[in-house]
């Protein structure tokens, strides 16, 4: 049975009508950047569970989670109506193995997240570990419309700091916006727009690829990349690419 343990919101944040971000102040275990936790609430005498990644970095407080709402789900609805004060069910543990230990050697780190799954990466780019291991890296965050990019002061911060060791590349699939590129990032790939934006190629040799997210984006990416000579990486077979599907 899983160890739960309270805890207190602080903090809630609407972007839009459906993405919130929850910040939460609870005596979880130490964690590693990139894992994930489980969130639970009682509904109608029944404790309801997801798992959700954390935003924060290991070190950084109050712990943090970003939310979509699904309309018809059982539990982002009620998690939408938390407020600062009122208390939530989660994991003593953190868990997952989408963490920079499991990503082998190479040059350059690529990110790619759709929606929500934007957040798992800026807790392992709020820590010391990619910038020391990679020579670049990229970030790739595709979503329908501009007002769900979110994070971008989080992501203006990482820019300034890291310079030219960082790459953000915003993408949207429902509209046009000065500075995004246009289309969902598995045609961006495929007609090599990504790559000649980000001014590096991916590559075998010295890539490594992160997806995270939807399962359709996941299947896409790993057809274009398998046609191209990557491979799954595993705890038994060295790779050249690592998912975590959330939904
Ligand atoms: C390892 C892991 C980490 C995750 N981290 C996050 C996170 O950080 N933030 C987050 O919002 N979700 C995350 N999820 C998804 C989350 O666990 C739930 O599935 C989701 O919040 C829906 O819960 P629900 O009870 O409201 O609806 P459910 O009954 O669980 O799902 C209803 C429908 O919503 C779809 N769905 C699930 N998640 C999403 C989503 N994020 N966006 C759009 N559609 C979705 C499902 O495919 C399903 O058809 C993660 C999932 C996994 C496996």
């Amino acid at each position: 049975m899983k160890n739960w343990i309270s805890g207190r919101v602080v903090e809630k944040t609407h972007w839009t009508d459906t993405l919130f971000s929850v910040r939460f102040d609870a005596p979880l275990e130490d964690f590693n950047a990139g894992q994930f936790i489980q969130v639970a609430m009682d509904i109608e005498g029944e404790r309801v569970a997801r798992p959700y990644s954390l935003v924060n970095a290991p070190h950084e407080r109050p712990l943090e989670i970003y939310f979509n709402e699904v309309p018809e789900g059982p539990l982002t609805p009620r998690l939408s109506l938390l407020e600062p004060g009122d208390s939530l069910w989660v994991s003593a543990k953190a868990s997952g193995v989408f963490v920079m230990e499991r990503i082998p050697e190479c040059r350059d780190l690529w990110m790619f997240a759709t929606g929500t799954a934007l957040g798992v990466y800026l807790s392992i780019l709020k820590t010391a570990i990619p910038w020391q291991r990679f020579e670049k890296v990229v970030l790739v965050h595709g979503c329908r419309t501009a007002q769900e990019l979110n994070y971008q002061k989080t992501i203006l911060m990482l820019a300034d700091r890291f310079g030219d060791q960082f790459h953000f590349v915003p993408a949207l699939s429902r509209e046009r916006a000065a500075g995004r590129l246009p289309g969902r990032v598995t045609d961006l790939l495929e007609t090599g727009v990504l790559e000649r934006t980000a001014n590096r190629v991916i590559s075998p040799d010295y890539s490594h690829i992160m997806l995270c997210g939807n399962e359709a984006m996941i299947r896409d990416m790993r057809s274009l990349l398998e046609a191209r000579g990557l491979q799954r990486h595993t705890a038994r077979q060295s790779g050249h690419y690592t998912t975590e599907k959330y939904h």
